[in-house]
């Protein structure tokens, strides 16, 4: 289901980052791979009174070989009235308002987009009447805020909240396997979509998602249903906004939230870079099932190793990821394309896939008693049975006596003989470990 996204924009230094920092918390969110930046996170999620979002810090966006001031808040607040359900426009109370703040507000005036007005750096009482000259930018109430002090937080999400969309009911019916293609510019995603849809029975084509920017495509293939979330259209929108890398993830992201397999794909003329690992990464934290499509393999020179060779690549950068299968296509000449969606259904089933507990509980033992758990200071982790709790992906909760006393590298072996035991091949799996003596 897609969740509400605010975008947070501003000139420099008004404090984005800080007040993007106090929106995500400690929640996991990209991170920045260059260095020499100060930012590390760009697209987080947070959450007020039980209502998940998605945050984007505008600020953290590089243009590459563009550092004028002006064209980078364009390009901000492009990218915002793109993709936000409300943006927060920043800025800062000790300075008062610059013509930059004038300039990008015009700008959001002209998208039409809800825009909430938070003047930072308002870090005591005294300093409140700053804030009422910020009533001349045309947007409504000023919201004083101190980033720094975590001052005026729940005002300025109240504000923004108001302006969520009402989230609509699963759009596809259960019955739907939803499937993301995710993967930098120029891996072949339209390619091969275009070329999968090219011979399915298409339901209804081109439905606008509900994000906007995504077209879903539903179809039908040997009495299965599938809806196909191309992300890639959108690129034609803008080039200024194409060329920003990070977009592409985000946009990744918001396919891959609203998916159940994600089509990870892998430029086999290139090779892999880094950007494919945090596509990648995404959808194994989103857990959700993937399965790594190398695509153009028509243009490698190949001999009789190749394959095996780029596989054994792919499993040392994805490392993670040892679930997902390997798939060699080329979009271009169909070469083993008709292979894809079978492995699509195979993974959503693994995806959703629910184990008895006592077949469970069988395998649990038997690998306790091969490799007992590790002890600490002479106390022995005893593990006392196992559940499946949940499905997509499937999770299972192990009750010890002393959950302090499970090792990464016992959950690890854990999760390898539910693997070996069970297939689940193409989907990640959760593990927990919960006292219960
Ligand atoms: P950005 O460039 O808009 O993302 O701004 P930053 O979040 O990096 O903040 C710019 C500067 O303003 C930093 O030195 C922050 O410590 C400072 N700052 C941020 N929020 C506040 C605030 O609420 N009060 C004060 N006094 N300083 C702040
Ligand atoms: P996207 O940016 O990921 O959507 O990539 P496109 O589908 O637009 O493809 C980028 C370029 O790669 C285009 O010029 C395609 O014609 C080309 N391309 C896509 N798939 C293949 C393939 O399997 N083989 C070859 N040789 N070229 C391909």
């Amino acid at each position: 289901m897609a969740r509400p996204t605010i975008a947070i924009v501003g000139r420099p230094n008004v404090g984005k980052s800080t007040i993007f920092n106090r929106m995500v918390g400690d929640r996991q969110a990209i991170v920045e791979d260059k260095p020499g930046i100060t930012r590390d996170r760009l697209y987080g999620t947070g959450e007020w009174f039980g209502k998940a979002f998605n945050v984007i810090d505008t600020g953290g966006i590089e243009i590459d070989g563009e550092d004028e001031i002006l064209r980078a808040v364009k390009v901000q607040a492009e990218l915002a009235i793109e993709e936000a359900d409300v943006i927060v426009f920043m800025v800062d109370g000790k300075a008062g308002i610059t013509p930059a703040d004038e300039e990008i507000g015009q700008l959001l005036f002209r998208s039409g987009k809800p825009v909430v007005l938070g003047v930072n750096k308002i870090d005591n009482i005294k300093m409140q009447e700053e804030i009422y000259e910020f009533y001349s930018l045309g947007f409504g109430d000023p919201i004083p805020i101190s980033g720094a002090h975590g001052i005026g937080m729940g005002d300025l999400l109240d504000a923004a909240m108001v302006h969520f969309p009402e989230l609509e009911d699963e759009e596809y019916g259960e019955d739907f396997i939803k499937i993301a293609v995710i993967g930098r510019p120029n891996v072949g995603k339209s390619s091969l979509v275009n070329a999968i849809l090219g011979e399915e029975r298409v339901i209804v084509s081109n439905i606008a998602g509900t994000t906007r920017d995504a077209i879903d495509t539903p179809f039908e293939r040997e009495g299965q249903k599938f809806v196909l979330i191309d992300t890639a259209g959108m690129r034609k929108r803008g080039k200024v906004y194409e060329a920003t890398e990070k977009y592409s993830v985000m946009r990744a992201m918001k396919a891959i939230e609203r998916a159940d397999v994600a089509l990870v794909l892998i430029n086999g003329e290139e090779g892999i870079i880094e950007q494919d690992k945090h596509i990648a990464g995404y959808a194994h934290e989103a857990g959700k099932a993937a399965i790594f499509v190398v695509n153009k393999w028509d243009v490698v020179e190949k001999d009789d190793k190749t394959l095996h060779q780029f596989t054994q690549t792919i499993r040392d950068h994805f490392l993670f990821m040892s679930y997902a299968p390997v798939i060699f296509v080329s979009a271009k000449t169909k070469q083993r394309l008709h292979k894809l969606l079978p492995m699509v259904v195979e993974a959503a089933d693994h995806h959703s896939m629910r184990v008895q507990t006592h077949l469970l509980n069988e395998v649990i033992s038997d690998a306790v008693a091969i490799t007992p758990p590790p002890t600490d200071k002479g106390r022995r982790m005893r593990l006392n049975y196992v559940t499946q709790v949940s499905v997509k992906p499937p999770t299972f909760v192990f009750f010890v006596n002393d959950p302090s006393l499970m090792h990464f590298s016992y959950e690890r072996y854990l999760e390898n003989k539910l693997r070996a035991a069970f297939d689940f091949t193409g989907t990640p799996m959760r593990l927990f470990t919960r006292k219960k003596s």
